[in-house]
């Protein structure tokens, strides 16, 4: 027996021949895919996924129509599961939500029960969602470094597309860690923010997309986290360090790059791949209670534009216009 009310409102997106369209629609809970836990959604957020999900040809969504919305954040109403009781908070992000299966953009969602993360204490479920999907990767790829031999120490590290989600979010882990972080950024307006959270320097991003001729550059570079690909991640693979890692999270510039492979075998640097959509629940319990403590970036919780089902569209066309400076909250209920 379903506790989710027979009318409740979810942001729809659906293909109509080449085109897509979108908007707030009345729902039933047999809209909804199966699921032993059922969730009153309080907040989702929005992420570069969400915004292709929404866009023509942005090969995103894999039904049709869609609640698009990779992740979210709410109270347990209903559950099969030992596990989680009603009133439990709990977020849930990646696997097949706002692609293959309906995501965050709705009042009410069920979820398989290894997919719900309880909202660790020292986070509120608005906090879980200021972090989201981004945060959870920039943790992801702050772990995949250290865990390389990356430490304060070590020296300078970047990373880029700084004014958006991920970037942020990976500002200020590095920062709150004590690492000297460097900022790359297309928004020479968004330099004072990201000093503010704790950036020891800024980059243009004409610096770190400008070709090079040169197949190795005097090592400056650690480590990085790199959010744009494209023409970036040769710049950083030519610019670490003997030794350095990029934790390559995402292709917000590009999805194609040529590089050399002289700094895998002349310094012995490392391209680490990140995939937040696939992390094993106990791994993904585990990094969320790393950011609730040391893992928790400076600056959580400013930065914050929040939006709700109604005012949605136009933070999902700005964001894969590359318009992004910090994130999206999406209200949804409580
Ligand atoms: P945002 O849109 O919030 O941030 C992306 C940033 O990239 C922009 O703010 C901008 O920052 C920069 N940027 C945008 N367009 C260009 C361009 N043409 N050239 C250079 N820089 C550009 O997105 P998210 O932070 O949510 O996601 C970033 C990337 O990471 C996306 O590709 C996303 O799909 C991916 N991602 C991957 C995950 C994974 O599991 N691997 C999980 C989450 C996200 P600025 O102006 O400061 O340079």
């Amino acid at each position: 027996m379903s506790a989710i009310p027979p009318n409740f409102r979810a942001f729809v997106v659906e293909r109509v021949g080449d085109d897509t369209v979108s908007g707030v629609r009345d729902q039933t809970p047999s809209d909804l895919p199966p699921g032993e836990i059922e969730v009153a959604v309080e907040w989702s957020s929005v992420n570069y996924k969400d915004g292709l999900a929404a866009t023509p040809g942005g090969k995103v969504a894999r039904i049709s129509p869609l609640i698009p919305g990779i992740d979210l954040a709410g109270r347990v109403i209903a559950s099969e599961t030992a596990a989680f009781s009603p009133g439990d908070e709990v977020l849930a992000h990646g696997y097949e939500l706002g692609e293959s299966r309906h995501g965050g953009y709705a009042e009410y969602q069920r979820l398989p029960p290894d997919w719900a993360v309880r909202i660790p204490d020292g986070l509120t479920m608005r906090d879980a969602m200021a972090l989201g999907t981004a945060g959870f990767t920039a943790a992801m790829g702050v772990v995949a470094l250290e865990a390389r031999g990356l430490d304060p120490g070590a020296g300078p590290v970047l990373v880029t597309g700084a004014s958006g989600g991920v970037g942020t979010a990976a500002v200020g882990i590095f920062a709150r860690r004590g690492y000297e972080v460097w900022a790359a950024t297309g928004k020479p307006d968004e330099a004072e923010r990201l000093t503010g959270l704790g950036a020891a320097g800024i980059l243009a991003r004409e610096e770190t997309t400008a070709d090079s001729p040169r197949p190795l550059e005097s090592g400056r570079w650690a480590g990085a986290i790199d959010t744009v690909g494209g023409a970036t991640m040769p710049y950083i693979l030519r610019t670490l360090r003997r030794g350095g890692a990029v934790a390559a999270a995402g292709n917000a510039g590009g999805a194609t790059f040529t590089t050399t492979i002289l700094p895998f075998i002349l310094r012995g640097v490392a391209l680490l791949g990140l995939d937040s959509v696939a992390v094993p629940p106990p791994e993904r319990r585990a990094l969320w209670n790393r950011l609730a403590t040391d893992l928790r970036p400076n600056g959580l919780g400013e930065a914050l534009e929040e939006v709700t089902l109604d005012t949605l569209a136009p933070a999902l066309d700005a964001i894969v216009g590359g318009k992004a400076r910090g994130r999206w909250l999406v209200r949804i209920g409580g």
